[in-house]
């Protein structure tokens, strides 16, 4: 998936969890998990684009972050980073193997190429709007405001 659709799933995590160390530990998981989901990322462009659409995924996922802690003002942002990190952190890996030559990373790159996308997809707009419909569900659920803090503004 894209760092935009782990981040918010690292948010959702983060905002949930116990403490930040389940937090990065399920966050962490959990991209291996949404990996695993048929869906398009940066991946599919061809080499010249994949830093283009990679730094505008980065971005993306900056403004994200930014605007979930200025608008939703969470109670434990520490939980919510750590969820972030641990949810972006299969990606930073792959980066520092396959770009970086961190020889340390291969057992680990090999890991999340076998469990990235393992059926290959023969639709990738189909895939890539199931992927956009399930990041704006997920912004939807991030932002939305408790009940009770609504009451509050009555
Ligand atoms: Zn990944």
């Amino acid at each position: 998936m894209t760092l935009t659709a782990h981040t918010a799933v690292g948010i959702f995590i983060g905002k949930y969890a116990s403490n930040p160390f389940l937090a990065f530990l399920f966050g962490f998981l959990s991209h291996f998990l949404f990996d695993a989901i048929p869906h398009i990322d940066a991946g599919i462009f061809i080499e010249k684009y994949l830093y283009y659409a990679a730094s505008v995924d980065i971005f993306l996922s900056a403004i994200f972050i930014f605007c979930f802690f200025r608008f939703t003002r969470p109670t434990h942002p520490l939980k919510i980073y750590w969820a972030i990190l641990g949810s972006a952190m299969p990606d930073i890996f792959t980066f520092f193997y396959s770009e970086l030559h961190f020889k340390f990373l291969k057992c680990f790159y090999d890991f999340h190429m076998i469990v990235h996308c393992p059926v290959k997809i023969n639709n990738p707009v189909f895939w890539g709007a199931m992927q956009i419909i399930f990041l704006v569900c997920l912004i939807f659920i991030l932002f939305k405001k408790k009940t009770s803090q609504k009451l509050v503004k009555l």
